[in-house]
């Protein structure tokens, strides 16, 4: 087993023989975003991974769904394409991607034997959490971690040469804040160092900015600043001139296309760790124009959708208070039916932590995550089913 980078991952997309290629968009620095479909039926439904650059497992856990889904392996055998339509985005963020991928192979190069790749990961789980332990016993204390110095020397350098703006890019970047040595192994956002889960015009961030205050990412990222573009990653580019970043606008357009044709049942929005559903809309945080009818409708399927993946996973459903943070997932959720963010691994420590245990966390992980995703995509199709028979009577 090969911790997934890059080019493995193309390799792998090449490899699909069901799936079919879709346009999407080029990132700032040149980079087409994965997009695939498969299937030809009415209901529509979306798969996205890899939106935080260092959270390597849920791009693996897309890719595996995909090859499941295309293949008709295990549980989904019996899964009609004449039924569905699955679009999957396996790496929203394929510049943070590259960036954490490459820092990951200053320690860990291809091909390494399993056992060593295990313990090392492990290793990593133990320093990164007690960085977190740390870091909440003294908050103030902005000392390199232990998890950064395991890759004190994964600087720019280690991203391959062929990559050469976005190697330039994290240069500068690095150039303008002496972040500290060791983050690029969580690099968060992407090339030009904004953080796409930040970036709504509602995140607070941005009137931080605004206000110059200088500001520090939480728990064991507080030695990084995030009012400056880095790896942990700023809400957009230009607090006075609010952009979406190519990355997002391409998930917006694709949403309004299936949400106006009436054909969206559900989108996945998988994250790496925590084993946590987050499925709420909190419509007052965004402004939300919604009629309070439509509010309890999508209220109501996000509550039913948690619910059923609850049930394969265990997951906990994560408290409303975190979305006081407005994040693009949390303006999704209120504006798209369906929309949900999943936390997966339960070993935590970005990008590593997850293959610390393949039998016990990672294995499990994607197998009961599969199980829960195949439940709730039955649960779309008799829901719409539903609402179809309900109209034409
Ligand atoms: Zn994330």
């Amino acid at each position: 087993m090969n911790i997934l980078d890059y080019d493995i991952l193309l390799e792998k997309l090449n490899s699909m023989k069901n799936i079919t290629k879709q346009n999407s968009i080029t990132t700032r620095l040149g980079y087409s975003i994965p997009y695939y479909t498969y299937g030809k039926g009415e209901k529509h439904i979306m798969f996205v991974g890899g939106t935080h650059g260092s959270e390597i497992i849920s791009v693996d856990f897309v890719l595996n769904l995909m090859d499941k889904i295309s293949n008709k392996k295990d549980i989904f055998k019996n899964i009609n394409e004449n039924d569905y339509t699955f679009h999957f985005i396996p790496v929203q963020n394929p510049e943070g991607f590259i960036v954490s991928t490459s820092a990951v192979r200053t320690l860990i190069p291809k091909n390494m034997e399993i056992d060593k790749v295990q313990k090392i990961c492990k290793d990593y789980y133990y320093k990164y959490r007690e960085d977190d332990i740390n870091s909440k016993e003294n908050p103030e204390d902005k000392s390199l971690k232990l998890h950064q110095k395991m890759f004190i020397n994964a600087d720019y350098n280690c991203i391959p040469n062929k990559h050469k703006l976005l190697k330039e890019s994290i240069k500068s970047l690095y150039k303008v804040e002496n972040f500290p040595k060791g983050s690029l192994i969580c690099f968060r956002a992407n090339g030009s160092g904004v953080e796409l889960n930040r970036n709504t015009i509602y995140n607070p961030g941005i009137n931080d900015i605004k206000q110059k205050k200088i500001t520090y990412a939480k728990d064991r990222y507080n030695n990084i600043r995030n009012d400056i573009p880095g790896p942990i990653g700023v809400p957009c580019l230009d607090v006075n001139n609010f952009e979406y970043e190519p990355e997002n606008k391409f998930l917006l357009k694709l949403l309004d296309k299936l949400h106006s044709e009436k054909k969206l049942c559900g989108c996945f929005l998988f994250h790496s760790t925590g084993g946590e559903i987050y499925f709420e809309p909190i419509f007052e945080a965004y402004n939300s124009k919604l009629d309070k009818r439509k509010q309890k409708d999508i209220t109501f399927l996000n509550t039913l959708i948690a619910n059923k993946y609850k049930e394969s996973t265990d997951y906990k459903l994560a408290l409303t208070k975190d979305e006081i943070l407005c994040s693009f997932d949390g303006y999704l959720r209120v504006n798209y039916p369906g929309v949900i963010l999943i936390e997966l691994s339960k070993m935590g420590g970005n990008p590593i932590a997850p293959y610390g245990d393949i039998e016990g966390n990672y294995l499990k992980t994607i197998e009961e995550n599969s199980k829960a995703v195949y439940n709730v995509i039955l649960l779309l199709k008799s829901l719409k089913d539903k609402i179809s028979k309900k109209i034409s009577n």
